[in-house]
């Protein structure tokens, strides 16, 4: 018997999230991987001394990840995936011959964590209920960037009921790369999507927000730590300002220091920003800011000086001075 794990999208969060399963997971534990990027699947099996096994296809992912959770009462096959957008899920899963659901489902649990839009995410569910019953597809997406990633303190955001018999694995599963108390069950399928969403339409503002104070304020002659400081101490609060500041050199653990590499990349802000204004409108509410964030996310994203970077250049973007 098998007994592994597999995850699919090896990229800036998906990468540490398998480190973590690596230090974590008992040994006899496989873990399986695939990504469409050769060299990622080579660097993490290096780093794991060979024990993250290369795959050719996300359908082999999903064949060989068989009784990995065997301590408890039901083994459980369990494949995760990390992807960017609903295209790359919707490919992980439902391609002919090489996706995950060519491949018998049977029993199988399914995580992605990808941030996509709620209809894809309910597609890939129902294709998957559709041809295998006994599956379950759970969309379950994080909020706590790179770091977040490397340091298992990543939040999840999981599309089911407290209720659901299958939530205590997945509090035990996602805790390994995550902080355990940090782990929602939001209601029901899609859900978590749609909590994702909702605190990226929000973290998203913020950070526009904090470069247009900064910008204020050291325009005007201020010392941006000094007003970072005032921040954390006063009304303007926020872990954008306390972990990611958009200014390089308040946080030296922020993208924003580092040339504003690693972290969240601008154009995956774009997409939720998008995604979150195409959710408010489905379901009818009026967004004051949203049509302008979008707009400003847009223009960042094409703009060269802050292509592919985190998206707090965002900063950069707006005409903020950087020392
Ligand atoms: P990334 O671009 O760094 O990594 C994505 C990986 O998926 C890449 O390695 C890519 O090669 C791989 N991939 C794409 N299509 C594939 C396919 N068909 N089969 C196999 N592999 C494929 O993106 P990321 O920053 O790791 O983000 C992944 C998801 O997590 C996104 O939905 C993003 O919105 C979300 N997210 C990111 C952050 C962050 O700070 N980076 C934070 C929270 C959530």
């Amino acid at each position: 018997n098998y007994s592994a794990v597999g995850f699919i999208g090896l990229g800036v969060m998906g990468f540490p999230m398998v480190e973590n399963l690596y230090k974590k997971l008992p040994e006899s534990v496989r873990i399986c991987v695939f990504d469409v990027s050769k060299s990622a699947v080579e660097e993490l099996s290096s780093r794991t001394n060979g024990r993250a096994e290369a795959c050719s296809s996300s359908k082999e992912v999903a064949e060989k990840s068989v009784n990995a959770m065997s301590a408890h009462q039901d083994p459980q096959d369990v494949v995760i995936t990390m992807v960017p957008e609903g295209s790359h899920v919707r490919s992980v899963y439902l391609t002919p011959d090489t996706g995950v659901l060519a491949t018998d489902l049977s029993n199988k649990l399914l995580i992605d964590c990808s941030t996509i839009d709620t209809a894809t995410s309910l597609e890939v569910a129902d294709a998957i209920s559709k041809q295998y019953p006994t599956a379950s597809f759970y969309d379950a997406p994080v909020s706590g960037g790179s770091l977040g990633a490397q340091k298992a303190t990543l939040t999840f955001m999981v599309g089911c009921a407290e209720s659901d018999p299958k939530f205590p694995m997945l509090q035990d599963l996602l805790g390994m790369m995550g902080n355990p108390d940090a782990i929602f069950a939001c209601g029901g399928q899609s859900l978590g999507l749609t909590a994702k969403l909702c605190n990226n339409y929000c973290s998203g503002l913020i950070a526009i927000a904090t470069s247009e104070a900064m910008n204020i304020g050291m325009k005007s002659g201020m010392d941006p730590r000094v007003l970072a400081k005032v921040f954390h101490a006063s009304t303007a609060q926020s872990a954008i300002c306390d972990k990611w500041c958009p200014v390089p050199g308040i946080c030296p653990e922020a993208p924003a220091s580092k040339g504003y590499q690693g972290g969240f990349k601008i154009q995956l802000m774009r997409k939720d920003f998008g995604l979150a204004v195409d959710a408010a409108k489905r379901v009818g509410v009026e967004l004051a800011l949203g049509e302008k964030g979008l707009e400003t996310y847009t223009a960042a994203m094409n703009d060269p000086r802050c292509k592919d970077l985190d998206s707090r250049v965002v900063y950069r973007h707006l005409g903020g001075d950087e020392h």
